[in-house]
């Protein structure tokens, strides 16, 4: 353990849920129900089912090692040029490059108390300065965020729609936070969930990186596109830090199946409204139910939502499992009262909350 960098030292290993197969032995039941990872219920569309199916023909090939197709799709879809994307392995692996590229140990990294796990797990095997600001009503408190950026400060890490909580930053609150972030400093705006958003509540983000070439963009194939599984992420911002990003990324890091499955995910227009309209229909329909049962959430734009249980959530959580219901307990977030909901299909939705009734929880 001594021979490892100080920061790594730090790290707590990374716990990963059991597979469903094994819960369900466990318990002896036979249909469980997933809501824990924040995925699209209804998986990837039938075009991108195709289109992997015609790529398993060559898989002797190596990948292409830019994304060549993909990252022209995505300049065309989003009005950037394709020397200002850089692919990852999910998005995650966008953020990891992000911070092998620019962080060091003597650096700062805000991010918001109830921030995604991953800003504090890079910033620790960085060995850099954690600078974590207090959450206002969960959300991201910009003001107290910019306040406390100082010379040493590299990066700030806003996600928008925010996990685990669902808080959202509307367009011009984000932009007048964007515009008053020093240019020594780099913006994260992590958009994994951009997608569940509205047309109208969606921030221009990416047209502001010609103004701002501090602002890295995010977003990911893996929540409103289906492709949890297959790990593909991206991040648009000026073609400078590009660069830097592509020269740490190993070459063939997103697999051929990946690439192909991306692509036909991004022209299949229709299944993302399809996905999307789901999502907004049931996540209605979910905190209408909470609200008729009283039970706290915390306001969201995501696909998923945060319920207060008022006292500690794992012996819920334990309880809903008996039911072959999973969630999300987030106690290693700093909010063990809480747990985290993603919403599924509409039986899937059913059936966590007849789960809630049977265990006098609603
Ligand atoms: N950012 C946020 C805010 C997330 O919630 C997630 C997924 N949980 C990610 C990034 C990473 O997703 P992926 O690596 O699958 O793209």
């Amino acid at each position: 353990l001594s021979l490892a960098n100080q920061g790594v030292q730090g790290l707590k290993p990374y716990e990963p849920g059991k597979p469903i197969e094994e819960l369900e032995r466990e318990l002896g039941i036979k249909d469980i129900v997933k809501l824990a990872s924040n995925e699209n219920p209804l998986g990837p569309s039938q075009q991108v089912k195709a289109a992997i199916a015609a790529a398993v023909a060559d898989l002797s090939r190596y990948p292409d090692a830019s994304g060549f197709t993909l990252k022209q799709a995505l300049s065309e879809k989003l009005s950037v040029t394709p020397e200002q994307l850089v692919l990852g392995n999910g998005s995650n692996e966008v953020l990891e490059l992000i911070f092998r590229a620019f962080v060091q140990s003597e650096h700062e990294v805000i991010y918001s108390q109830y921030a995604f796990i991953v800003y504090a797990l890079l910033t620790q095997s960085c060995g850099a300065v954690h600078r974590t600001i207090p959450a206002k009503n969960y959300g991201h408190d910009l003001d107290a965020m910019l306040a406390a950026i100082n010379d040493k400060t590299k990066l700030i890490c806003v996600a928008n729609p925010n996990n685990p909580t669902g808080n959202y930053i509307n367009p011009s609150e984000l932009k007048k936070f964007v515009e008053q972030v020093p240019t020594h400093v780099l913006i994260v705006l992590d958009e994994a969930y951009f997608e569940y958003l509205q047309a109208d509540e969606q921030p221009p983000s990416c047209d502001w990186i010609g103004q701002h070439p501090n602002l890295i963009v995010s977003r990911t194939f893996s929540k409103a596109y289906g492709l949890a599984g297959l790990r593909v992420g991206y991040c648009a911002c000026h073609p400078d830090i590009a660069d830097l990003l592509n020269r740490v990324r190993e070459p063939f890091n997103n697999n051929s199946l990946a690439l192909v499955a991306a692509e036909a995910a991004l022209a299949d227009e229709a299944y993302l409204n399809e996905s999307v309209t789901l999502n907004t229909q049931e996540l209605g329909r979910v905190c209408q139910w909470l609200d008729t049962k009283n039970i706290q959430y915390i306001p969201t734009k995501g696909n998923f939502v945060t319920v207060d249980m008022k006292g500690d959530a794992m012996p819920h959580y334990q309880a809903l499992l008996t039911q072959g219901v999973i969630v999300r307990p987030i106690g290693g977030y700093g909010m063990p009262n809480h747990l985290r909901i993603s919403i599924g299909t509409k039986a899937e939705n059913d059936r966590f909350m007849a789960a809630f009734e049977t265990l006098g929880l609603a």
